[in-house]
Parts: C-alpha cells; sequence; structure tokens
C-alpha cells in the first residue's frame, strides 16, 4: 500500500515548506516533495528563494555593499583604509554558508513539525474519489503516494532569451550570476529588472564595468515615476552602470571567452562586447515535470497554473500558490497564500490582500514600495494629494552618511486615505512595513502624521512625507 497524508505539497520553496509547516500545525499528516539539488549536488530544501534567490543575493549585496563603504564612503568618518582588497572566493563562501544554515534549518522545521520530507520530483499520476497518485520520482527511481489534498508550489524558473541559452559559464540566470569566481571586467546584463539592477549592483562595486540593456524605453516602469528618476540618477552618475533603455536586442554570439550582444537603440545598431552576460527578462512559471495534462490540471494562456482569489485550482481539492500562479513572484506572497491554502483547508476563512504587497530593490539606496503609484492614480482619474520628504533632512539619515532619496506619500483627495507610499532611500525595506500596515488598516495620511515617531530615526521621514501631503511638514 503506497503511503497515505492528508496533503501533499510539491516544490518546498517560501510557499511550499510554508505551506507544509502550517498544514502539519494544523494537524494534517503532510508531505512535502522537491527536487532542488544544490551546485555540490545534495538536496537543498528553500527553493530559488533559498537556494539562488532573495538570500543569497542579499548576501553578496551586503558584501559588495562593505566593499563600497570601505572605498568610497569611511573617508569622510575620518577613516582610511589601505590597499582595500576583495577576496570573491571568500565572499561567496560566505554566501553559500548562510545559505546551507538556511536550507538545513527547513530539513530541521519540518523535523520539528512533523512534516515528512521527500526528494524526487512529484508528479500527478491519477485522481479518484479518495484523492490523488502523486508520483515522485528520484534518480529514476519512481515510488507512489497517496493525497487526499494536493498544494503545488512549484515556483518559476528564469527566462531565457532563445539566441541565448544558459549555459552559467558565459551566459548566466540567476544562480550563474550569484556564484562567479571572480569579478568579470565587462558585464552585460539584459533586463533592468529587480533581479538585473540587483546583480548589475553587485558586480558593479566590485570593479566590472556593468552595462544594462532594457527592453521598455523608460526606466523601472513598475515604480512610482520619481523614485525611477532618482534611481536612474543615482545608478547611472554615483554607482556607474550604464542603463540603456528601449533596447532590442539582435543577436548574442558566444565566442571562446566573451560573449558579443547587437542590438538597436534609438535607431542605431549597435555592438558591445562582455566577458560575462547575465540575463535577467523575468521568469517564467514552473509547471514541467507535473503531468499537469494526466488529471486536467488547468494553465492560465501564461503557462500559470490557473487559481481562483483563494489559489483553488480547476481541480477539487487541489491547491496552487507562489510563482507558479498569478501575482506578483515574490517570496512573502508565496508564503502568506501557504498559510491561507492551509488555514482554508482546515476550515478557517483566511484572506490574503495582493494590493497590498510590498515591493523591495535591495539596491543602494534601496527601494521600496506598495500600493498605487503616481502616474497610475493620474492615468485612472483618482484625485490625489502627494507629500514628498528628502532623506536630506533627516538627522538619522545625514547620520549614517545616506542622504539620497526620499518618502512620497499619495493619499486620496477626498478622504486622505494613503493610497500608495514609495521610498527610495537607507533602509526602504524595513521603512515600507510602517506604510503596509497603514493600508491595511485603511489609515489617513493625518493619522501617520498624528503617530509619534521616534527621534532621530528613518522613519521620521515618513512622518513628515505624510504632514508634506497636507503642506505642513516641520524640517524642510
Ligand atoms: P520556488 O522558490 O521557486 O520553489 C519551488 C521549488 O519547487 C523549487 O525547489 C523547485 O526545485 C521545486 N520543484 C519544482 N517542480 C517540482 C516538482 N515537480 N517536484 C518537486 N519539486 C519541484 N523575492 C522576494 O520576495 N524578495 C527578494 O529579495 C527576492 N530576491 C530574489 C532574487 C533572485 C536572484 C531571484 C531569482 C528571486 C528573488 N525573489 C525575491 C523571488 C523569490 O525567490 C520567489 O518569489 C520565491 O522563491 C517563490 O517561491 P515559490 O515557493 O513559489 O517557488
Ligand atoms: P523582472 O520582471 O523584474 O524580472 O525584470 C525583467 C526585465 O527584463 C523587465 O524590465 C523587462 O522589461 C526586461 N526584458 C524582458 N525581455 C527583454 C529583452 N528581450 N531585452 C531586454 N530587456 C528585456
Amino acid at each position: 500500500m503506497p503511503q497515505a497524508f492528508d496533503l501533499v505539497v510539491i516544490g518546498a520553496g517560501p510557499g511550499g515548506y510554508v505551506a507544509a509547516i502550517r498544514a502539519a500545525q494544523l494537524g494534517f499528516k503532510t508531505a512535502c516533495i522537491d527536487n532542488f539539488k544544490n551546485a555540490a549536488g545534495k538536496p537543498s530544501l528553500g527553493g530559488t528563494c533559498l537556494n539562488v534567490g532573495c538570500i543569497p543575493s542579499k548576501a553578496l549585496l551586503e558584501s559588495s555593499e562593505n566593499y563600497e563603504r570601505v572605498q568610497h564612503k569611511f573617508a569622510a568618518h575620518g577613516i582610511t583604509v589601505k590597499d582595500a582588497s576583495i577576496d570573491v572566493p571568500t565572499m561567496i563562501a560566505r554566501k553559500q554558508k548562510i545559505v546551507d544554515q538556511f536550507t538545513g534549518g527547513i530539513a530541521g522545521l519540518f523535523r520539528k513539525n512533523k512534516v515528512t520530507s521527500l526528494h524526487g520530483t512529484g508528479a500527478f499520476k491519477a485522481a479518484a474519489a479518495e484523492g490523488y497518485t502523486i508520483e515522485v520520482t528520484t534518480d529514476g527511481k519512481a515510488e507512489e503516494i497517496q493525497a487526499k489534498h494536493v498544494i503545488v508550489a512549484t515556483g518559476s524558473v528564469p527566462r531565457a532569451l532563445p539566441m541565448a541559452p544558459f549555459d552559467n559559464e558565459l551566459i548566466l540566470d540567476n544562480a550563474g550570476a550569484l556564484s562567479l569566481k571572480q569579478t568579470p571586467k565587462r558585464l552585460g546584463v539584459i533586463g533592468a529588472g529587480v533581479i538585473g539592477l540587483e546583480m548589475g549592483s553587485v558586480w558593479r562595486r566590485l570593479g566590472a564595468e556593468v552595462t544594462v540593456l532594457e527592453a521598455l524605453p523608460g526606466f523601472l516602469q513598475a515604480a512610482d515615476e520619481a523614485v525611477a528618476k532618482e534611481a536612474l540618477k543615482i545608478f547611472t552618475k554615483e554607482l556607474g552602470l550604464a542603463i540603456r533603455t528601449g533596447v532590442t536586442v539582435q543577436s548574442i554570439e558566444k565566442g571562446k571567452k566573451s560573449v558579443t550582444v547587437a542590438y538597436a537603440v534609438d535607431g542605431k545598431d549597435e555592438r558591445a562586447e562582455f566577458d560575462r552576460l547575465i540575463v535577467a527578462v523575468g521568469r517564467v512559471p514552473n509547471t514541467q515535470g507535473l503531468n499537469a495534462d494526466a488529471v486536467g490540471l488547468k494553465l492560465d494562456a501564461r503557462g500559470f497554473i490557473e487559481v481562483d482569489g483563494d489559489c483553488r485550482t480547476s481541480l477539487a481539492n487541489v491547491y496552487a500558490i507562489g510563482d507558479v500562479v498569478r501575482g506578483p513572484m515574490l517570496a512573502h506572497k508565496a508564503m502568506e497564500e501557504a498559510v491561507a491554502v492551509a488555514e482554508r483547508l482546515a476550515g478557517q476563512a483566511p484572506h490574503v490582500n495582493l494590493d497590498n504587497v510590498p515591493w523591495v530593490i535591495y539596491t543602494s539606496p534601496e527601494i521600496a514600495w506598495v500600493g498605487r503609484t503616481e502616474q497610475s492614480l493620474r492615468d485612472a482619474g483618482v484625485k490625489y494629494r502627494a507629500g514628498q520628504f528628502p532623506f536630506l533632512a533627516n538627522g538619522r539619515a545625514r547620520a549614517l552618511g545616506e542622504p539620497a532619496g526620499f518618502v512620497k506619500m499619495l493619499a486620496d483627495a477626498d478622504t486622505d486615505r494613503i493610497l500608495g507610499v514609495h521610498i527610495i532611500g537607507p533602509f526602504a525595506s524595513e521603512l515600507i512595513s510602517e506604510a503596509v500596515v497603514a493600508m491595511e488598516f485603511g489609515a489617513s495620511s493625518e493619522d501617520i502624521a498624528r503617530i509619534v515617531h521616534a527621534h532621530p530615526s528613518l522613519s521620521e521621514a515618513m512622518h513628515e512625507a505624510a504632514l508634506a501631503v497636507d503642506k505642513r511638514t516641520l524640517h524642510i
């Protein structure tokens, strides 16, 4: 008899492992299947986020930012460091240690919560009245398990350009970009999205000449226009990224040690040769190997598993969450959907508000936002008031030596309800939480303006941005 579970989760990224843990806490007999193997060929839980995404990228961003500080920012404090150097293999080893600690930690959490962890690829084999037969294949060997309920959390994979498949030698995806053994002299990045900008920042700070080629005519069009404008100025003038927008890549040719990209921009044909090329043109849902057709699991036109607002798929008792379904491809979105689905299975009535999911780009300065951008409000004809406050006038930011950027708040002109908050500046990733909480509670800009904020703190910039909505800032 195959082993039978109340719930089988396919995928152990932030969506899958959190769903498995929460379901086990709620009393479900739960198994979680994952097929990720790390560069050493060992199974490693945590999915893209822990292995080759959020966590390793933040580790390298921190290392490279420290190098940047030593070289360019410490002198203002009277600190001189002679002959500063960076040892890339040490930096990469530190990153890997952090990754290994966290991925090992998931295995520990599974043991603690009595989740059965199965390494292999999970595929639908059959559907019957009592549930689903799931086949788990590891190194050519298959076993079957039974599931009353299934949560699919198979995540996403990098989108390759057809003319330039990844080899992770010269043409790199996120995993390759996070594991370079030395700083390339000339680095090309195709795609000026979150991943392209973060990876470009890391290697630029370590000395690479970085050229970013973006197809869209504008820079960071998903962000608020004022933030995008400020970011472009800082990334080009201070960081030294060469950012080209409105680019049509025509061909990518691989040589022995370099890659040549031919592209058209502003009506002209150009070519550039790079020692390494990162392709960061987005990610696609990963449904390969699931055998979705066998049981009639419906995908939408873009290949995402089709779900309703509660993550229910076209199949009874089968849910899908995270990057493999619609909505922002963010780890915290996957985790919240995970908890909500587990609790729904237990008869509770949870809700995830996709309108208030915060976005963060961990460049320097960081960029974070929640809610509507000014351009989207304008285009929709919504009447709003905007308030903005620069970190230049914030004591803590000046003491930190991080005066670039601002907080911008957008509030409904009639009700004063906060509609969006946009930050470019130090610790924007942390500061945005205040805005998320405020918006979830339906706060007005006046609510934030009347709340005591510690002094001196970066959060005072949020306070002042709220005051600015009513044109009554105190410190500018
Ligand atoms: P994944 O994390 O992709 O996990 C899916 C897992 O399922 C994988 O382990 C995969 O191997 C496994 N799997 C797939 N198919 C099967 C199968 N059939 N059987 C068994 N196992 C299977 N998000 C943020 O919120 N903040 C960040 O700072 C951030 N930084 C990022 C940086 C980079 C470089 C990248 C690439 C991504 C980043 N993201 C970030 C996005 C984040 O990693 C994803 O949104 C998140 O990992 C999605 O979680 P998930 O559980 O849906 O899928
Ligand atoms: P993200 O969606 O944050 O991962 O960012 C991906 C970025 O790559 C977006 O800004 C896209 O506009 C950009 N992009 C997608 N396809 C191409 C392409 N062929 N050439 C250059 N940029 C691209």
